[in-house]
């Protein structure tokens, strides 16, 4: 059956981009609503859905916007917590262009969920059912592939010049111990020079040790180092399982991906929902 939240709940943070305060309305949505957000701090509160045809932006992050360009940035780790809690109808309110990125993980998001709880809803839920292999490969032959599977399975692979990043990969099942315990946690991570390039054109104006982990060369800059030993690619996954869930639906095939991104994942599924014979929606 279909799930929405127990009750009604709320969270801020800082976006990381514009360093504003942001706050998060999670409210029930009855059955077929699907997870739609809601600008609060526009007066004619527009709602944008969070789908992949809805995606405007990959650069940074994954936003998406209405027809007038109202957006809503970084919606990506809290869709990850909402796909493994089995979430399919929502109303987020929020009252700023920018998601709050907590502390650069999906963590928070998927323990307010926890907290809040999870009720049953009166019609069933529709799974996406991958039929045939789809692919997005980009300009540097980075790819990622879409293939059957009886499971929502992901394989992904990072590979970074810095030893202490290097070559990482998971792949398995995601199950919800699996993501709560080794996934959810990870933090977005970049390199000291791109902060400094990012901070020096204005962008991420709330980042900080607080909400990433920043690697200088072969060093991490934050006490404490890696939360797990494969944080980095382990936040991908967190990133893939987001942008997968703005198919609208829980997928039942295997992502392969190496090397991608958000921009890579929008764009195969736009790939899968242009051929009716790759997917069948039950
Ligand atoms: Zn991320």
């Amino acid at each position: 059956m279909q799930h929405t939240i127990a009750k009604e709940t709320e969270i801020k943070g800082i976006g990381l981009h514009s360093g504003c305060e942001t706050t998060l309305r999670l409210k029930q949505a009855p059955e077929n609503f699907g997870i739609v957000f809601k600008r609060t701090d526009i007066p004619s509160q527009p709602e944008i859905k969070a789908l992949y045809s809805q995606v405007a932006d990959t650069r940074n992050c994954t936003c998406i916007a209405d027809a007038k360009g109202n957006v809503v940035a970084t919606i990506e780790h809290l869709m990850a917590a909402l796909s493994v809690m089995e979430i399919d109808n929502l109303l987020i309110e929020i009252n700023n262009q920018e998601m709050p990125i907590m502390d650069g993980s999906a963590y928070p998001f998927l323990k307010l969920l926890q907290q809040t709880g999870v009720k049953e809803q009166k019609a069933p839920r529709r799974v996406l059912k991958i039929k045939k292999q789809v692919t997005f490969k980009d300009d540097k032959g980075n790819q990622i592939d879409l293939y059957p599977a009886d499971d929502f399975a992901i394989d992904f692979t990072i590979e970074f010049p810095s030893k202490i990043v290097g070559r990482q990969n998971f792949s398995g099942k995601v199950t919800a111990d699996i993501f709560a315990k080794e996934i959810a946690p990870c933090r977005t991570f970049c390199e000291k020079y791109q902060v400094d390039y990012l901070k020096s054109i204005g962008l991420i104006k709330g980042g900080s040790l607080e909400n990433a982990v920043v690697l200088d060369g072969e060093q991490i800059l934050n006490e404490g180092g890696f939360r797990v030993a494969n944080e980095c690619v382990n936040h991908k996954v967190i990133d893939t399982i987001g942008d997968m869930y703005t198919s609208g639906y829980p997928i039942i095939g295997r992502v392969v991906a190496s090397k991608t991104g958000h921009y890579h994942n929008n764009m195969v599924l736009r790939a899968l929902f242009a051929d009716a014979s790759n997917y069948e929606i039950r």
